[in-house]
């Protein structure tokens, strides 16, 4: 039966799981910081060796009970935790256990190393950063398509993982809410002006629709849905990516859109001589998943057009303008609606959160506005410049 852990009943569920030696002497600490889960912190301080219990609740924590949220996405996780660890191990935790009735996912304890989006706002890098994630979206994507894997089973895993309930919070947080005067958004008084003529662009609007026409009806590969830099742990060497309750069979260019749009968000609460390892991330992420992804293509796909000439080239031309359009969203939406994000909350001071606000708005427009025209990525660094 279902009820919400405790940090008692949290201990007690990893004593009936023997996830520790008989001996060991646990403590336990509700450590989530998100808003629809409880995260469960379990340490034997004896060895200081840890795992983490995430559990969903039924409803958004941030809401409270009155916004009701299916309990199926706690499976949806873990099965999609599994699915990306027998393509990326390496760059997700290991999942010990999970229980559908209790909603429960436990996994590995990643608390050696650090949140990205905190990094990045504490000023750090992650050298390896864009390396991983390209790698990670480029295996995880290919592999569940209909290049890499048989098709007939490519739609049984696609049913597995259909989730209205989580798609609906993107289709109406990302792409509708922020263009439209809705009582979900929120955003600082001086912005009103601003705000206001984006509602009113009626070029924007008919591509945002596009864009969520894309992300309701493309169901390329299975998608994490929702990797931003607060769903990444992150060191000098190491990168983990958690949270997947939103994967589902969607379009190849949404989650590098998503992560683009976080690592841009951080560059624009930088001053200007801080901002290249946010661009240069950027670059090298596209760079690496194109690269890896074709060589899978080139070697792996088994689908009969996969060397017919110039359809890889189309696949990735489509692909880019999909992210950069997606990636225009989420930098808007993070700005105006509902869910913000700390790298531009936290600037300081008012005036200058202002600047960057304004600032985020015209890129994200302009990036979905021209995503057509763009030809390579280093032309983010120029669209960054032109509406500064
Ligand atoms: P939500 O879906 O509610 O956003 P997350 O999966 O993002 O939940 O987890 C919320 C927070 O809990 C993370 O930001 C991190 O601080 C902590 N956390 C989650 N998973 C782990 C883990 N495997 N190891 C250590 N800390 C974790
Ligand atoms: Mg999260
Ligand atoms: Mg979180
Ligand atoms: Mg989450």
């Amino acid at each position: 039966m279902y009820e919400p852990l405790t940090e008692r009943s949290a201990i007690e569920l990893a004593e009936r799981l023997r996830l520790f030696p008989e001996d060991a002497s646990l403590s336990c600490r509700e450590i989530g910081d998100g808003n629809l889960n409880l995260v469960f912190h379990i340490v034997n301080t004896k060895d200081g060796h840890g795992i983490i219990i995430k559990q969903a609740l039924p409803y958004a924590k941030v809401v409270g009970e009155s916004w009701p949220l299916t309990l199926k996405r706690a499976i949806i996780e873990s099965q999609a935790l599994r699915t990306f660890a027998s393509y990326v191990p390496e760059y997700v935790p290991k999942v010990y256990y999970s229980d559908e009735s209790l909603s429960i996912t436990v996994m590995e304890d990643l608390s050696h190393l650090q949140i990205a989006r905190k990094g990045l706002i504490e000023g750090k890098t992650f050298p390896l950063l864009s390396e991983h994630i390209g790698e990670y979206v480029a295996k995880t994507l290919f592999y569940t398509s209909d290049f890499g894997m048989n098709q007939q089973q490519k739609k049984q895993l696609a049913q597995q993982f259909t989730n209205p309930e989580l798609c609906k919070i993107t289709e109406d947080l990302v792409f509708t809410d922020p263009f439209f005067d809705h009582d979900t958004n929120h955003f600082e008084t001086e912005l009103r002006q601003d705000v206001e003529k984006l509602w009113s662009d009626d070029v924007l609007k008919r591509e945002v629709a596009k864009l969520k026409r894309t992300f309701l009806t493309k169901g390329d590969a299975l998608v994490h849905g929702d990797l931003h830099t607060g769903s990444i742990f992150a060191s000098e060497t190491e990168t983990k990516v958690i949270d997947p309750e939103f994967a589902f069979y969607g379009p190849f260019g949404f989650d590098l859109g998503q992560f683009f749009a976080n690592l841009l968000l951080n560059a624009l609460s930088r001053n200007e001589q801080d901002r290249l390892p946010l661009f240069s991330h950027v670059e090298k992420t596209w760079e690496v998943f194109a690269r890896t992804f074709s060589e899978l293509w080139e070697t792996k796909s088994e689908e009969v057009y996969a060397k017919a000439d110039g359809f890889l080239e189309d696949v990735l031309r489509e692909t880019f303008t999909e992210a950069i359009g997606f990636a225009g969203c989420e930098i808007i939406r993070r700005t105006i609606g509902l869910a913000h994000v700390a790298d531009l909350d936290t600037i300081e001071p008012f005036q200058r959160r202002l600047d960057a606000k304004r600032h985020a708005l015209r890129l994200g427009r302009e990036l979905i506005v021209h995503r057509s025209t763009m030809k390579t990525m280093n032309e983010i660094k120029r669209f960054f410049e032109k509406t500064s």
